[in-house]
Formats: C-alpha cells, sequence, structure tokens
C-alpha cells in the first residue's frame, strides 16, 4: 500500500482536541494505556494462538519492552503481541467504536479537574499518547502475516494520520512517541520504571528496560545493552493473600477500574473444591456513570490459569451486582471458552454464586459493623448503589432474606438509614404490618395525607421514592413474618392498632357521612370506584387511594411516563 493521508473519524478529532488541550494533571498515565494496551495485544495472541500454535512464529515469550532515545527525544513501546495488519491500524486508531464517548466529552468539557485518567475508562487510551508527543509512529505487523505486510501509521494528532506498507519481520508493535518540547522529563530511567511500577506492576508479562550505570568518569548516565525485568511480572491475584499489601490491592483496583477513588471493599479468595478459582472482587465507592444501563456488562474480568479471556463477563456475576469489579481466574474452564458457552457452564454457575456470595459477605461486614467510619462508608454505598441492590431482591431468591437485610430506607422518623431491623424494633405494641408510601419525591412522600393517622398515633412508615421500589415491593411480601402494607391502598386496617372507641366513632361517621357518599359516587361514576368515609385522615378533608391489589397510582404514573 502506498502512503494514504486518511481524515480521523469526527469524534476522534473532538477527542484528540481535548486530550491535547485540556489535560495538564497526571499526564504520565500516557505511559500506562500504552503498556496496557501492549499487554492486551499479547493476551490476544495467547488467545488465538490457542487455535493456531503457528502465530507464535519463533518468538513465543511474550513481553513489552520500554525504550527512550534522549538524543531522538523518543520513547518507543514495543510489544510482541498480536499486532495489527494494515486496515486494523487504520479502523482501530482512526476511528472509535465504542460507546460512551459522548459522556467522555461532557465530562471533560464540565469543570470538574481535567484529569488525563479520565482517559482510560472510556476506552480511547491510546490517544494519551498526545499528551505528551506532538507525533506518534506506530509500526506493526499482525502475527501470522508476511514481513511485507508490515504498517506504519503516523500523526501529529491534528486532523489526519498517514499510513503506508512497510517491511517488518518481528510480529507485534512498536509505538514511538516524539515528545513535545517541554516533556523532557520523562527521558529517564528512572522516571519511566517509577511510572511502570506504579501503574503496571501487575502486568502480567515481564516489562523490559534497558539496564543503565552511572559512569563516573564521564559523569553521565550510560545505557547498556543489557535489558531488565522492572515490574514484579505476576498476577496479582494469583499471589498469596499475606504477601499483598493493602496499598497493592488498592493500586490493582485503580487500574483495573479506572476509578480514582479507593474502594469501598474488596475481597480476595483461592476457593476449591468441586470448582476452583481465584476471586478478586472490588465493591467501588463511587457510581460509575453508566451505572443505570442495564445491558451495560459487569466489571469482572475472566481469566483461565492466568491466560486472560475477556473483559466484562457478565456470566460471572448477576446483574443487579453489575457494578462490583474485579478478577476471577478459574482452574477448570477450557481456554476457549466463548461467552455463549459461559452462560450455559456449570462451573461458571458455581463461581457466580460463591461470588456472589462473597460480595454479600462484604456488604454486610461494612453494614453491620459497629464502627463509626464503617457505617458512614455503608451510608454512602447505599447512595450510590442501594438502588442497584433492590433489583437483587426480585431477581435473586436465593439471597433475597441476606438482600432483605442490606436495604436502607427514609421514614417517617429519619431520613435515611433505616433498615427493616430498625423499624420492626420500633414497631408499636399490636402494630402487625410494615407501613410504607411510595412517591417520586421524599417530599411528596411527607406530605401525603394519607399518612396523618400514622403521624397521630406515632406509628413509623416508609417512604420509598427509588423507581425501583414498587417493583420490588411486588417481590417482597412480608419481612421477618411481618406482611409490608401499603398506606395508600384500599381501607388501612391499622387492626389492633385502633382502639374501639375509635372503631365506633368511625362507623358512625360513615354512617352519617352515606348521603354526602352517595352523592359523591354518582357525580365522580365514571371517574371514581368508590368513595368512602375514612378514618385515615387527620387535617386533610379527603386524598385518593387505590383498590388493594391495584397498581399504585405511583406506579401508574411511572408506566404512563414510560409511553406504557
Ligand atoms: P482500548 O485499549 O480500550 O481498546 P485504545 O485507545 O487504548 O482502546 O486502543 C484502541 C485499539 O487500538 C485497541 O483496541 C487495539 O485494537 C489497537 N491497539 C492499540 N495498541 C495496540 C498494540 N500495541 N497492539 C495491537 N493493537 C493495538
Ligand atoms: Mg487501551
Amino acid at each position: 500500500m502506498d502512503k494514504q493521508t486518511l481524515s480521523f473519524q469526527a469524534e476522534v478529532q473532538q477527542i484528540l482536541h481535548l486530550v491535547t488541550h485540556s489535560l495538564y494533571s497526571n499526564k504520565e498515565i500516557f505511559l500506562r494505556e500504552l503498556v496496557s494496551n501492549a499487554s492486551d495485544a499479547c493476551d490476544k495472541l495467547r488467545f488465538e494462538a490457542l487455535d493456531n500454535n503457528a502465530l507464535y512464529e519463533d518468538a513465543p515469550n511474550l513481553e513489552v519492552r520500554v525504550t527512550y532515545d534522549a538524543e531522538a527525544k523518543t520513547i518507543t513501546i514495543r510489544d510482541n503481541g498480536i499486532g495489527m495488519s494494515a486496515d486494523e491500524a487504520v479502523a482501530h486508531l482512526g476511528t472509535i467504536a465504542k460507546s460512551g464517548t459522548r459522556e467522555f466529552m461532557s465530562k471533560l468539557q464540565g469543570d470538574q479537574k481535567k484529569d488525563a485518567n479520565l482517559i482510560g475508562q472510556f476506552g480511547v487510551g491510546f490517544y494519551s499518547g498526545f499528551i505528551v508527543a506532538d507525533r506518534i509512529t506506530v509500526e506493526s505487523r499482525r502475527a501470522g502475516l508476511p514481513p511485507d505486510q508490515g504498517v506504519r501509521w503516523s500523526s501529529d494528532g491534528s486532523g489526519q494520520f498517514e499510513v503506508e506498507s512497510i517491511d517488518r519481520p518481528e510480529r507485534g508493535t512498536d509505538v514511538i512517541l516524539h515528545l513535545r518540547d517541554g516533556e523532557e522529563e520523562f527521558l529517564s530511567s528512572w522516571r519511566l520504571k517509577s511510572i511502570i511500577g506504579k501503574y503496571s506492576d501487575h502486568i502480567s508479562l515481564p516489562i523490559l528496560m534497558k539496564k543503565e550505570e552511572w559512569d563516573a568518569e564521564a559523569s553521565k548516565q550510560v545505557v547498556k545493552d543489557e535489558w531488565e525485568t522492572v515490574n514484579k511480572a505476576a498476577a496479582l491475584w494469583a499471589r498469596a493473600k499475606s504477601e499483598v499489601t493493602d496499598a497493592e490491592y488498592r493500586e490493582f483496583y485503580k487500574q483495573i477500574s479506572y476509578d480514582q477513588e479507593a474502594p469501598l471493599a474488596y475481597t480476595h479468595n483461592r476457593v476449591e473444591g468441586r470448582s476452583e478459582y481465584t476471586q478478586l472482587l472490588y465493591v467501588p465507592a463511587k457510581a460509575p456513570f453508566d451505572l443505570w444501563n442495564r445491558d451495560k456488562r459487569g466489571g469482572v474480568k475472566l481469566y483461565v490459569k492466568r491466560v486472560f479471556i475477556m473483559d466484562d463477563a457478565e456470566a460471572l456475576m448477576p446483574v443487579y451486582l453489575r457494578f462490583v469489579k474485579g478478577v476471577i481466574d478459574s482452574a477448570d474452564l477450557p481456554l476457549n471458552v466463548s461467552r455463549e458457552l459461559l452462560q450455559e457452564s456449570r462451573d461458571v454457575k458455581a463461581i457466580r454464586e460463591g461470588s456472589t456470595k462473597r460480595v454479600l459477605s462484604m456488604l454486610e461486614s461494612v453494614a453491620n459493623s459497629e464502627d463509626a467510619g464503617e457505617k458512614e462508608k455503608y451510608a454512602s454505598f447505599w447512595k450510590e448503589f442501594g438502588a442497584v441492590l433492590k433489583e437483587g431482591v426480585g431477581e435473586d431468591h436465593a439471597n433475597q432474606e441476606r438482600l432483605v437485610k442490606l436495604l436502607r430506607f427514609a421514614s417517617t422518623q429519619a431520613d435515611e438509614g433505616v433498615s427493616f431491623a430498625d423499624y420492626i424494633g420500633r414497631m408499636k405494641e399490636g402494630q402487625e404490618a410494615i407501613y410504607y408510601i411510595t412517591a417520586d419525591t421524599l417530599a411528596a412522600a411527607k406530605n401525603s395525607p394519607q399518612l396523618e393517622i400514622f403521624r397521630k398515633k406515632g406509628i413509623e412508615v416508609l417512604l420509598l421514592t427509588d423507581r425501583v421500589d414498587e417493583w420490588m415491593l411486588s417481590h417482597l411480601y412480608e419481612v421477618e413474618g411481618k406482611p409490608l402494607q401499603s398506606v395508600a391502598k384500599g381501607a388501612v386496617d391499622l387492626g389492633k392498632l385502633q382502639d374501639e372507641e375509635e372503631k365506633k366513632k368511625a362507623e358512625e361517621a360513615a354512617e352519617s357521612f352515606k348521603p354526602v357518599l352517595e352523592r359523591l359516587k354518582a357525580t365522580l361514576k365514571d371517574r371514581a370506584k368508590d368513595v368512602r368515609a375514612t378514618s385515615r385522615l387527620v387535617d386533610s378533608p379527603a386524598c385518593i387511594v387505590v383498590e388493594d391489589g391495584d397498581m399504585s397510582a405511583h406506579l401508574a404514573r411511572m408506566l404512563k411516563q414510560a409511553g406504557q
């Protein structure tokens, strides 16, 4: 192929503009992104080679090499992974196939910190090279293609890039960064090593750099012709728990999640028995921007015996735990397992069940802790993910009881943090049901006239304002033998809470209102099923309720909004 000049897809141009004009903090992450691409490329080769061993050619040891040239002001990241054909270079380095680009832009355009870290989060890591480089040249050859089908791709990060065919005997990819003026700090072995140590230590292949030595005579560092491995090159989850520090767990979390905040909790276990696997799972502290997308794949990476198989293996976690991040490494699954196969595998089912239980225990230990800091953590977890966890009450019957204990609500006694245990502990003598009301907002719930009689009698009512609440309650009828009862449905039966005298009064009132009720009924004939006297109101003259067993007014409104 002769040299061609092509334009970047419009989205890439926008990203490049942002990258080169906005990202000033955390510049060093460009190296993490490029090393991670190199490592991904090696993972892909290993995976494709399962069916075609010839792809290894004569270089079976997968590795990444990082070099720099102080005079030419370049840094090169080389891998002997899968490589790219010319078409792939054009497609992968000139367009973005992923969704989420728009969110990325709007995040960067907002007034938050212009943190380069954001870039990796949105799967556009390659372009982070342009934070420090005013030209990037990529030379590559795809494994399996002949040497004359190499490709050179090059761009200055403005609107266009060039591609041409080259001869390239070695399989894999070189990414050559031509540093901008002012970025010379990165032309240092010490600096590059420390960035790799910080971000890429866990990468399971060796990252090599040339050794350097201080030459006293010339009084400068001299690069030797000898390579050394600068990362630990051991998958973190495969190391013994006792040998991994808290700081390492946290750093690993950052790398796989791109979340700047420390995780809320994590759990690391080797499970043996019928099914053998290692799990390292994290609960984030903050919800991602696309938490509400139920189609979003989960955040758990699948490995089989240390070999990367796939990202976001949704079969490994129930949908309602889609916010969990981490790694599961199975010893039983075949290496060539596909997403489809995963859905059916019994081993995967066992892993999913085991991992779900682990995550729930992790949450329980935070939720039940006496420690004030932990309590606060749970409150913040609940704010971020509570509504998602509620989906589990309907979806995961096996764990329903445990999930129910993790639920927190607002009530007429507290604006947040009320558990069913708290509520049940405060139930009045003779109170048999757990009362709740659903509404769009907390204010609307609080101001409901239906609550009047409960306020007067000092009975607590749960105020439910999440969209999933109605749905959840359609799967949850009682908690610890106490039925859940809406205060906005049918005739509220206060049962033993109402004394004889009140009952009599209510009956008398109903009797004397009969003629009025008849007239109201006639007038509202097509618009109301019934008009009744009630004892549930104290200050308001009237309120609307729905028939027991009917959809609540709130749910009806929601469905209507959704166009149903
Ligand atoms: P992501 O890694 O999230 O896919 P990037 O912007 O980092 O996004 O990379 C874009 C794509 O470019 C990759 O998905 C891959 O197809 C290709 N690519 C980047 N670097 C390499 C490499 N070293 N070897 C092979 N392909 C690469
Ligand atoms: Mg990448």
